[in-house]
This record gives structure tokens, C-alpha cells and sequence, in this order.
């Protein structure tokens, strides 16, 4: 069993039903930290041990230095935060770098800091009972999915890409496949600013949908702000017989 709390799964903000991409896993484990990270309780914030980061667009990471800085007292063990040895690279090069914030990888000392900032093993890696293995993805940078797996329960996140065939053909040879959270920034109506923009139109990923086990639930994440009801209506009306999900910030699902 996977809980999953959408604390954040829009592509922007604008009013309170919008936050950028955070979602905690099990209460332990956050993948990538947008404003939806801020509408978690400083108690439950205080309580993840790890954050794992898709990649380093501000979407993704705007609230993971405010974090380190508002848990660091309550806590008597580093954050961990997890990502591509590119994306831990750029991490270390333009946000803690002591301008843009605290280095808080040697705050209070370099032997017991706040924050450690790790690369992902090759080979994955096991976090919390959950074991995170890295799926490829298309957007421009540094950049990955995840596929995590607990017991017989198998999650995808496509993270931000682009139509990536090497992505859909990985989650084909997971073993399992429970639900995959994928990316729908636009509808097909404006395919040319998604593929400029390296990320999925409602358009391509009907047909990437469609090819998927029947079984296995699609949540739809990263709406741009405005577009959230023509893609709503465009992916509800061609895939009438599949599970498909369109939540808002805060939702929650359990799955397994
Ligand atoms: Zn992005
Ligand atoms: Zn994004």
C-alpha cells in the first residue's frame, strides 16, 4: 500500500487551488518540492527524511530551500535529498551557494549539517520501504521519472518530458504497473507550445494512455493554469473506460 497526498500537482499557480508538483509519499518520502510543499504542516514537513527531485526547475524545487531552513531545529538528522548527480550539481551551483541561500550541506558544521545533498545510485535506490528507480524523460535538462515500488504496488512518475517513447517503454516492462502519474501540461490544441516546450499535449497522451494495461489507473498532473478544464474535457472524453484521474492540490490516494 502507497499513500500518495498530491500536496502540489498543478503546472503554476494562481489562488489557493493551484500548487506547483510535491507529492509525499507514506508520510516519509516527498518527490520534488513546488509550493505544494508549503501546505503541508510544519509537523509533517519536520517528519520527511527524504526529498527525491525529478529535476531543477523552480516548479520543482521553489520550496525545498524554505524547508531546510523551517524543519532544521525540529530535527536531529540531515534532510536527504536525492536526484541525478546533474540535477544535485546545478542544486549546489545556484541555489546553495551561499547568494541565493545557505550552503545548509556545512550549516551548523560540515559533519552534522541540516541538508546533504546525494546523487542517485545507477541502480536506484531504497528509501523508507519504498525503492525509487530512475525512468527516462525528455525535457531539455537533466531530468527523470521514477517508478517506485512497494510489495505488489508499483507507481510511474513521468516527471516534466515530452513525449518520451523510452519512458512509456520502460513502464511497459515494469513487472507491475498500479498507476502512473504523467504530465499533461497542455491540450492538443496547443501541441506546438508543448513540444517547443518539451512537455505532453492532451493529444499524445491519450494515445500513450490507451496502450496501457486497463488495470492500471492514470493521474494527471501539471495542468498549465487555464488550460486545466479543455485537457480535463479532451482526456475524459477519449478514454471514457479507463480510470483516469485529474486531482487537485491536496488530493489523496491510496494504492495497493
Ligand atoms: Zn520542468
Ligand atoms: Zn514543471
Amino acid at each position: 500500500m502507497i499513500r500518495l497526498e498530491l500536496a502540489g500537482c498543478s503546472g503554476g499557480i494562481g489562488g489557493s487551488g493551484r500548487q506547483t508538483t510535491s507529492y509525499l509519499l507514506n508520510d516519509a518520502v516527498l518527490i520534488d518540492a513546488g509550493t505544494g510543499l508549503g501546505t503541508l504542516s510544519l509537523e509533517v514537513m519536520a517528519r520527511i527524511d527524504h526529498v527525491v527531485l525529478t529535476h531543477a526547475h523552480l516548479d520543482h524545487i521553489a520550496c525545498l530551500p524554505l524547508l531546510v531552513d523551517s524543519v532544521a531545529a525540529m530535527r536531529d538528522t540531515p534532510l536527504q535529498v536525492w536526484a541525478l548527480p546533474e540535477v544535485i550539481a546545478i542544486l549546489r551551483a545556484h541555489i546553495f551557494n551561499d547568494q541565493i541561500w545557505p550552503d545548509f550541506t556545512v550549516i551548523p558544521d560540515a559533519a552534522n549539517p541540516f541538508l546533504q545533498l546525494k546523487a542517485l545510485p545507477a541502480d536506484g535506490v531504497n528509501l523508507a520501504g519504498l525503492s525509487f528507480t530512475t525512468l527516462p524523460a525528455l525535457h531539455g535538462i537533466p531530468a527523470c521519472g521514477y517508478s517506485v515500488n512497494q510489495g505488489n504496488t508499483t507507481l510511474a512518475f513521468s516527471g516534466d518530458t515530452g513525449d518520451c517513447a523510452a519512458f512509456w517503454e520502460a513502464i511497459h516492462a515494469l513487472p507491475s504497473l498500479t498507476a502512473v502519474v504523467v504530465e499533461c501540461s497542455y491540450p492538443s490544441t496547443m501541441a506546438n507550445m508543448a513540444d517547443l516546450s518539451l512537455h505532453m499535449h492532451a493529444g499524445a497522451l491519450v494515445q500513450r494512455l490507451r496502450a496501457l494495461p486497463l488495470a492500471a489507473a492514470s493521474v494527471v498532473i501539471h495542468r498549465k493554469p487555464g488550460f486545466e478544464e479543455a485537457i480535463a474535457q479532451e482526456l475524459s472524453a477519449a478514454l471514457e473506460d479507463r480510470d483516469l484521474r485529474l486531482p487537485q492540490p491536496g488530493e489523496i490516494y491510496q494504492f495497493g
